[in-house]
């Protein structure tokens, strides 16, 4: 079975698109960038303010449907933002020690640090 029929991310894009599709909306970059940054914004808020988990989870949530609207508006399908998404994980878990540090409260590759 193909394990992306049971990706969470694939449910999310899927409804989002028939939720825009419902109100008959089709994702404009503009609004899409305005809407991503309003939510980013609104999770940021919520962490600094040390809003309960819970909040921080749905701003969270809200920040994920967002960047699928800019997505959407950009012309990235659903296969691509997934093939992404695992080319990210194996990325980072490729990471180690040897190759990598953290500091200045960002993970760095060392061979990128004078
Ligand atoms: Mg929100």
């Amino acid at each position: 079975m193909d394990t992306r029929q049971q990706d969470s991310l694939r449910e999310l894009f899927l409804g989002t698109a028939a939720f825009y599709e419902r109100f008959g909306y089709v994702p404009q970059l503009a609004d899409s960038v305005s809407n991503f940054r309003e939510e980013t914004r609104e999770l940021i808020e919520a962490a600094e303010t040390g809003s309960d988990v819970a909040h921080i989870a749905e701003e969270a949530a809200d920040v994920f449907v967002t960047a699928i609207g800019v997505c959407m508006s950009s012309g990235v399908d659903i296969d691509l933002l997934i093939d992404q998404v695992y080319a990210v994980i194996h990325k980072n878990n490729a990471k180690t020690h040897a190759t990598h540090i953290y500091t200045d409260g960002k993970i760095r590759r060392r061979s990128s640090l004078k």
